[in-house]
């Protein structure tokens, strides 16, 4: 059975600023899932890799940049559940922490230049087109299945928030929450908070798995993809500091300092409850400079 037992607790951030506003934050610890299947990327996966098994097929090919948690939550889930697996890299051959630790779970690396990476069934049809035991899992594992993971999230919370804040790289674990609160009948607030500095594309995205409502903050990008800057590192440095809870500069750290900056602005009434959702992703520390 393709399982893991979720632990991911919820747990009160106690912060002066948001003790003055009157505003309670939350952050639910979907870190805490696994050290490498983390964050999103089981709740992601899980009915990706069960239609896989039901398929018959036992390779599993997907596709990431070079620190991409998705390739890395891919090689291990892969190990875990008696898969193999193949990860298309984009842009030329480098080494890092997520690739070694691919390859120590097994995953064959292919790297390819940005030009082919594009064409992503491109690649995999001309490499595994008669290929009956491989199956195709999208970059960063993006799809309806994956949204469907995502939506279970909504049914382990044991209270209602007025605001769910979540990073969002392809926007499929935002539109699974959406997916969630409407299901459960809530009338929390899905926000997004985009990684990528964009130009409406995620909204688009969203819109094609779900057409609930939800909120875009646009000005938390830092530059756009694992970008950062000395106040985003300095954020992370306190925030961590102040609550013992690790922040990325990729995903989590910009979802969080959305909140933070939102609060500070009185964007949100006294009274307020904010759920912050901590999408894992911990390993991509080791990309900051
Ligand atoms: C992959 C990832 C995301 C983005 O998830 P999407 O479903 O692609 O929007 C957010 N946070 C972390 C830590 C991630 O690894």
């Amino acid at each position: 059975m393709i399982e893991l037992p979720i632990f991911s607790p919820v747990e009160v951030i106690p912060d002066p600023l948001f003790e003055e506003k009157g505003i309670s934050v939350s952050i639910k610890r979907d870190d805490m899932i696994h050290p490498f299947i983390s964050g999103n990327k089981w709740r992601k996966l899980k009915y990706v890799l069960r239609d896989a098994e039901a398929g018959q097929r036992h390779h599993l090919v997907t596709f990431g940049g070079a620190f991409s948690n998705h390739l890395l939550a891919t090689a291990c889930a892969a190990a875990k559940f008696g898969f193999r697996s193949t990860g298309f890299v984009r842009g030329e051959r480098v080494e890092n922490a997520h690739l070694k630790i691919c390859d120590l779970f097994g995953m064959k690396l292919r790297f390819v230049d940005r030009t082919s990476y594009r064409d992503k069934r491109g690649l995999y049809e001309q490499n595994y087109h008669f290929d009956e035991d491989s199956y195709f899992i999208d970059e960063g594992g993006a799809g309806d299945l994956a949204a469907e993971g995502c939506s279970e999230l909504i049914g382990e919370l044991t209270e209602p928030y007025d605001h769910i804040f979540c990073a969002a790289g392809t926007g499929t674990t935002v539109a699974g929450l959406i997916r969630g609160c409407e299901r459960a009948g809530l009338k929390t607030l899905v926000h997004a908070v985009p990684v990528l500095k964009g130009d409406g594309y995620l909204r688009e995205e969203i819109g094609k798995l779900e057409d609930g409502r939800f909120e875009l903050h646009e000005n938390y990008h830092f530059g756009g993809y694992a970008k950062s800057d000395s106040e985003l590192i300095g954020f992370i440095r306190k925030f961590s500091s102040d609550h013992g809870i690790l922040l990325d500069q990729v995903y989590t750290a910009k979802m969080m300092y959305a909140i933070y900056d939102m609060v500070r602005r009185d964007s949100f009434p006294t009274g307020t409850s904010i759920l912050a959702i901590h999408t894992g992703g911990l390993l991509g520390i080791t990309g900051l400079k």
